[in-house]
């Protein structure tokens, strides 16, 4: 337990399952006040309650909401020093029977919806002493993806927006990064476990190990090493790190 992020508010999007929820616990570590948006409460309140935070239902591709809830975290916890951009979908087809409804889906939530949600904290965040923005992107951020233009595209997108405010805000106290993981342990490597085996007919367990091989290293990225470097890029002496996307995916971008 350390003390770095003590009473600062750090908003985490998709906070209550996989790498969000483990970014919860690590930023709670280091002593932030949390809030946790997500559309499931369930979830979201397993983890605030464990962690004294905030937990705020909210759809982020809708606009109204996004601002609402940000509203609510702000009167839960104060004005917001950390965001925590993570809320996302996939969704897996050949590209020639991929829907314009997939599409715009996949689009809204992980990069429409992470313009909006920066919009709502960007006038705290620059008037915090050290603000942090965090993108967590994807390996799918670096490279194309069979079977997942959609999600690639979307997640290419979010390192444009993720620069340009790096590039836009650079004399300022805010930094803006982010993290690239491979496949990790989380409720959505199951999604795509389970799409693998209705696709092909295969066991559980040998859907999971296509998946899993499509890691370089051939396992599962850990999520408490993604939270650990979320967390790390929060600090408040780190304030030169800026712009960056981290690949976290045992080397299949290298
Ligand atoms: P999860 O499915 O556990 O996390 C996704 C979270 O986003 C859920 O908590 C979900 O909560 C929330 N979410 C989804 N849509 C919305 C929405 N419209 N509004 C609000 N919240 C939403 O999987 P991960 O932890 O793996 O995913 C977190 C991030 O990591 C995603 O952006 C994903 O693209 C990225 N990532 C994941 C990888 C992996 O292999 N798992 C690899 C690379 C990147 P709820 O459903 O309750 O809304």
């Amino acid at each position: 337990m350390g003390s770095a992020l003590e009473g600062r508010h750090a908003l985490i999007t998709g906070g209550g399952t996989g790498i969000g929820a483990a970014a919860a616990q690590h930023l709670n570590d280091e002593g932030a006040k949390l809030s946790l948006l997500g559309r499931r409460i369930e979830p979201l309140r397993a983890v605030a309650d464990g962690l004294a935070g905030a937990a705020v239902q909210c759809d982020v591709t809708n606009p109204e909401r996004v601002r609402a809830a940000f509203d609510d975290a702000r009167a839960a916890n104060g004005p917001i020093d950390i965001l925590i951009v993570n809320a996302g979908i996939a969704e897996s087809a050949p590209f020639h029977k991929m829907s314009r409804e997939s599409w715009d889906r996949i689009v809204a939530t992980n990069l429409t919806a992470a313009f909006d949600c920066a919009r709502a904290a960007i006038g705290d965040l620059l008037k915090s002493d050290n603000g942090r923005l965090v993108f967590v992107a994807s390996v799918a951020s670096l490279r194309g993806v069979p079977y997942a233009a959609h999600y690639a595209a979307s997640k290419h997108g979010i390192l444009g927006l993720m620069r340009s405010l790096a590039a836009e805000y650079a004399k300022t106290r805010l930094t803006v990064n982010a993290v690239c993981p491979g496949y990790v342990d989380t409720p959505m490597t199951d999604q795509s476990v389970a799409r693998v085996s209705e696709i092909t007919g295969r066991s559980e367990a040998d859907s999971r190990a296509v998946i899993t091989n499509m890691n370089a290293s051939g396992r599962l990225v850990d999520p408490q090493a993604i939270a650990k470097v979320i967390a790390m890029l929060c600090l408040p002496h780190l304030g030169d790190i800026n712009g960056t996307a981290i690949a976290i995916d045992g080397g299949t971008s290298a």
